[in-house]
């Protein structure tokens, strides 16, 4: 994966939403055609070869990369989406993140005992949002359930939060918070 061109075309941008944040702004990868396909690529084959049946991508930037995968490697697409949104039938979890509260929600029938679930979204910071949606997917009772990021903010030690059998990836590490 050319890290070098992604990294290049992260914006940054400070003290959004609230001071003291540097906020990585990926929808500037999404908007250049290169860093889609090369991100697209690089998700597609770490995995190709996992059995996955369903990508569960957290709303809103990780619907992106989520339903791409999914379509590329023949799986499902789930919404984990913000409390009140989904129509159906639903399990929620609160949780506290980087900046306030949220909770999220997944529909009760989205996933089975058969699915291997990969859940994604584009930046792990304190881990508390996708901890959140790891324990939504896992009280679903998937064979199977792995994390992945598009950048991690290693300064934060988000990964801390999950258990020690998780099996999370990202494509890119950044030094900072
Ligand atoms: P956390 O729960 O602290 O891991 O926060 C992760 C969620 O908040 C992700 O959905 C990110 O989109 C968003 N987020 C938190 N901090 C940042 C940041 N510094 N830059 C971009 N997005 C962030």
């Amino acid at each position: 994966m050319n890290k070098e061109l992604l990294l290049k075309n992260l914006r940054n941008i400070p003290d959004f939403p609230v001071p003291g944040i540097q906020f990585k702004d990926v929808s500037s990868l999404f908007k250049n055609p290169e860093c889609l396909k090369e991100m697209s690529d690089a998700l597609y084959e770490l995995y190709k070869d996992k059995g996955i049946t369903k990508v569960a991508g957290i709303e809103s930037r990780g619907f992106v990369m989520a339903a791409s995968l999914a379509l590329r490697l023949g799986a499902g697409f789930v919404p984990i989406r913000k409390l009140g949104k989904l129509p159906a039938e639903t399990i929620t979890e609160t949780y506290g993140k980087e900046y306030g509260h949220d909770t999220i929600e997944i529909h009760k029938d989205a996933i089975d005992e058969n699915d291997v679930v990969l859940v994604h979204d584009d930046l792990l910071a304190t881990g508390g949002t996708m901890l959140a949606a790891y324990n939504l997917v896992k009280k679903l009772n998937p064979k199977k359930a792995m994390i992945n990021f598009l950048i991690e903010l290693e300064g934060l030690k988000g990964r801390d939060v999950f258990p020690a059998d998780a099996q999370i990836d990202c494509l890119l590490s950044l030094e900072g918070k």
